[in-house]
């Protein structure tokens, strides 16, 4: 679940009119390489163009749990690149349909087992926890600044019920009031999530669990055009590999990120989901074997 939104986007490269974007839609497009059952809670508009639906439903997303609101207008979201293209201002939130979302999951959805928790009020997040019979294998949820500015206390209650929290450095960061990744890991887990993936971009990605640490390259990209839904494809991608594998370890976790951050690799090279609708599985296969060779080294001698 997540929003399904209009976006603009500007970016040292160029800018954008409204385009379809929001994390919900990254997370299925990206999702739908891995798993072709997929379900989306979310809601829009009458504004929405029937031609994405169309897209995530050929790509075997259920949307019986997408309301569609007559005479009101989808979530819009607007943000600025700065020329390093990994941080960016927002322009503009209008939640529109999403102030008063309330959302339904139809019976078909109760046999979840991974849910995705995307970017969206952390009480429309709990509710969709709490309104599963029973706990899915893996509960994990995205956030970001906006929701920490105005709904910390929501966003704590809805933290102590999930199991991984996916979040960037910045967010990790403002969340727990801490510089140090590794504290800022500590602070956040103790809120309840056992695993924590923290994203740094350009820089890869960290996961935490226990005692264990694993560290993930991004592929170095000659061009990022725009890095807006980057993110939402990683845990797209994460939870769909995983769902697809049905294993939960700290190993298969590891195959998981990689196979997320080279869905993100494609994401960011056009504009909004743009190149996430044209890739094929074997240029996805290929980059996740350019990821494996990148960082693969075997020590020639012991020192
Ligand atoms: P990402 O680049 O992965 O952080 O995600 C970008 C997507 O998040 C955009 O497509 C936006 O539509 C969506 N988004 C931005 N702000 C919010 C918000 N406050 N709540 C839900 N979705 C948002």
């Amino acid at each position: 679940m997540g929003s399904v939104a209009f976006d603009a986007i500007e970016t040292p490269f160029g800018k954008t009119d409204k385009i379809i974007g929001g994390a919900g839609t990254y997370i299925a497009l990206a999702s739908s390489f891995f798993v072709n059952d997929q379900k989306i809670v979310a809601v829009v508009g009458d504004d929405f163009p029937q031609s994405m639906l169309d897209t995530l439903r050929s790509r075997g997303v259920d949307l019986s749990g997408l309301q569609i609101k007559k005479g009101e207008k989808t979530f819009f979201w607007s943000g600025r690149y700065h020329n390093d293209m990994n941080s960016r201002d927002t322009l503009v939130t209008e939640l529109n349909v999403l102030e008063h979302f309330d959302p339904i999951l139809p019976a078909s959805y109760q046999s979840t087992q991974y849910l995705m928790l995307g970017n969206l009020s952390p009480q429309v997040q709990r509710t969709v926890i709490e309104r599963l019979e029973n706990r899915p294998k893996l509960i994990a949820m995205d956030t970001m600044n906006f929701w920490m500015d105005i709904a910390k206390d929501e966003l704590l209650h809805t933290l102590s019920m999930i199991d991984l929290l996916i979040i960037n450095d910045e967010e990790a960061r403002q969340l727990s009031g801490e510089y140090s990744l590794l504290k800022a890991a500590r602070v956040i887990r103790d809120m309840g999530p056992k695993y924590l993936i923290i994203k740094k971009g350009e820089h890869g990605a960290l996961l935490f669990h226990g005692d264990q640490i694993f560290f993930a390259p991004a592929l170095p990209l000659e061009e990022v055009f725009d890095p807006t839904g980057a993110g939402d494809t990683f845990a797209g991608g994460f939870m769909g590999f995983l769902a697809a594998t049905d294993d939960i370890s700290f190993e298969n976790m590891k195959r998981a990120i990689i196979a997320g951050s080279a869905l993100a690799s494609f994401c960011v090279e056009k504009f909004g989901t743009e190149r996430l609708t044209e890739i094929t599985k074997a240029e996805l296969e290929q980059r996740i074997d350019e990821f494996v060779s990148l960082s693969a080294f075997e020590m020639a001698q012991s020192i």
